[in-house]
């Protein structure tokens, strides 16, 4: 990570884990191991039933965490039967939103151009996106993963002004690292990493694309996460099973500022 540029964000992806009754607990347990001096922001991603008890839970912390979502509809009202738009996820108090996550395209069909309908609805409602993008085992044996990213990333961010850049964040995650105990090797991850900023070079130029937090995401944690975050372009980690335990998310969180 390069810090003199951009900020490095550990973000929690509690998936459809976890009870509201349990959310205080766990941000007590959080604050309690929480180093004082953090050299991260860190969020945490919950379902959206549990982000007023999470917004509760973490506000007065001596050490903040913001809370975010894992999806939003792209729609702004209307009859959407047991959808959720980004003001409201903003006005229940998320500050992040995942977008395009790995599950969501394989298990709910989301495509690219949803995505990135997606990211302008969140950024219209002042939230920050966490933009998902990455390939199958089967897009890395096929050699066609940087062209694939390419497309992901262009379309995602397809008419998102320059000023908007900062409030994104791209997580790199290997479909075949999630869930899986995989993860990819520090110089893999890199290696797609700096693709991911030469794209944003590409759109925007040098001075936005070395401003954007990008994350790794697939099986990090405590082992892996120091190893991984010192990697120059990897400002940051999306971490699903790890988050789910306070000793073990402190862990990624503490490699952050190693
Ligand atoms: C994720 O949910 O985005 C993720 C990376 O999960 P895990 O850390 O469990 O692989």
């Amino acid at each position: 990570m390069d810090t003199r540029y951009r900020k490095t964000v550990i973000a929690g992806n509690w998936k459809m884990n976890m009870l509201p009754s349990e959310v205080r607990p766990y941000a007590e347990r959080l604050r309690a191991l929480a180093p004082a001096n953090r050299a991260c922001d860190i969020v945490l991603c919950v379902p959206h039933v549990l982000i007023p008890a999470a917004v509760a839970a973490f506000r007065d912390s001596r050490n903040r965490v913001f809370v975010g979502a894992q999806n939003l509809n792209e729609h702004p009202s209307g009859a959407f039967t047991g959808e959720v738009s980004a003001a409201m996820l903003a006005d229940a108090g998320a500050t992040y939103v995942i977008i395009g996550h790995s599950e969501r395209r394989t298990y709910f069909r989301e495509m690219d151009a949803i995505v990135n309908e997606k990211v302008s609805a969140a950024l219209g409602a002042g939230l920050r996106p966490i933009i998902c993008v990455g390939e199958t085992l089967a897009q890395r044996e096929l050699g066609i993963t940087d062209d694939l990213i390419t497309l992901q990333v262009k379309t995602a961010l397809s008419g998102v002004p320059a000023d908007k850049m900062r409030r994104i964040i791209i997580a790199y995650e290997p479909v075949w690292a999630i869930g899986t105990g995989k993860t990819a090797t520090a110089e893999q991850a890199e290696e797609v990493c700096s693709h991911i900023r030469a794209v944003l070079r590409s759109l925007y130029g040098a001075r936005t694309a070395r401003a954007v937090t990008i994350q790794y995401g697939g099986s990090m944690n405590g082992g892996n996460a120091a190893e991984l975050l010192s990697m120059p372009d990897i400002d940051g980690g999306l971490i699903g099973g790890a988050s789910l335990t306070p000793e073990k998310f402190i862990e990624v969180i503490a490699a952050a500022g190693e």
